[in-house]
C-alpha cells in the first residue's frame, strides 16, 4: 500500500474534523495530517482509515479513534525530547504521533501477535521508538524511569501504582480509568508523595489486562 495525494486529502479532512470537535494543539493536528493511518490497518480496510472511528486490528484489539488519540496527546502536552512511556502499543499509531512530536518513546504491548506485527511495521516504516517491549504494562519500565509523561491507551480499572512511581516530579500521566466506560484522567506528580488528579471526558477503550505471558 502507498500513501497518495488522495490519502493526504482525506487526512486533512480528518484533522479538520478533529479540530472542529475541540482539539486546539496545532502540533497534534499536524501529526494527524502527516501520519498515514491507513498503513496501520489491513489493506482491505483502507477505506475506513480516515473516518474518525476506532477500528479492529489483530488479536481482538482496536486502533484508537483519531479524536481520542489527539485528545490524549493534547492532555499529555508533549515537548520535543521528552521521555514518554506508552502502555498499549497496538497498531503503533499513537506511537507514531508521539514520535512525530519528537518525543523519545518507550512503548509496551502485551499481545505477542500484535507486538510482532507492529515491530515489523515500525522497521518497514522507519519509526524508531527508543524501546518497544513485549510485556505487561502494569509494571511500566522501571529500568528506564523516570518519565516526563505516561500515556495508557487501554481502559484501566484503577490507576496502576507502579506507573505513578515512574513519573518525574512535574511529569504527567494520561489514563482512561474505569471498567466499561472510562473517565479520562490526567495525574500530575507534584512532589515525591503528592499527585494532582484532573478528570476529563468519558471514553470507551479495550481493557488494560494483567499479565498473561
Ligand atoms: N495505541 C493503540 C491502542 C491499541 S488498543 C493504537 O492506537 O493502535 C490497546 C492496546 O493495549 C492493545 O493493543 C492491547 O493489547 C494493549 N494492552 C492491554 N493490556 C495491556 C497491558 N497490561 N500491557 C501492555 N499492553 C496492554
Amino acid at each position: 500500500m502507498k500513501d497518495t495525494f488522495k490519502h493526504r486529502g482525506m487526512r486533512n479532512k480528518l484533522a479538520d474534523l478533529v479540530e472542529s470537535k475541540g482539539i486546539r494543539d496545532k502540533k497534534v493536528l499536524e501529526a494527524l495530517r502527516a501520519i498515514p493511518r491507513h498503513l496501520f490497518m489491513d489493506s482491505s480496510f483502507e477505506d475506513h482509515a480516515y473516518q474518525d472511528k476506532p477500528f479492529p486490528i489483530a488479536a481482538d484489539q482496536t486502533i484508537s479513534q483519531p479524536y481520542t488519540v489527539a485528545y490524549q496527546t493534547e492532555l499529555l502536552g508533549v515537548e520535543p525530547g521528552q521521555k514518554i512511556l506508552e502502555i498499549g502499543t497496538g497498531s503503533g499509531y499513537q506511537t507514531a504521533v508521539l514520535l512525530h512530536l519528537k518525543a523519545k518513546v518507550y512503548t509496551v504491548e502485551r499481545q505477542l501477535e500484535l507486538y510482532k506485527k507492529t515491530n515489523i511495521f515500525f522497521r518497514k516504516m522507519g519509526y524508531r521508538p527508543k524501546k518497544f517491549v513485549f510485556g505487561d504494562g502494569y509494571n511500566g519500565l522501571p529500568e528506564h524511569a523516570p518519565f516526563d509523561g505516561i500515556i495508557v491507551t487501554a481502559g484501566a480499572p484503577e490507576v496502576p501504582r507502579k506507573l505513578l512511581s515512574q513519573l518525574k516530579i512535574g511529569g504527567k500521566m494520561v489514563i482512561p480509568v474505569g471498567e466499561e466506560d472510562q473517565v479520562m484522567m490526567r495525574i500530575t506528580r507534584k512532589s515525591e508523595t503528592e499527585f494532582e488528579r484532573e478528570s476529563f471526558g468519558s471514553f470507551r477503550f479495550v481493557p488494560l489486562l494483567e499479565d498473561k505471558n
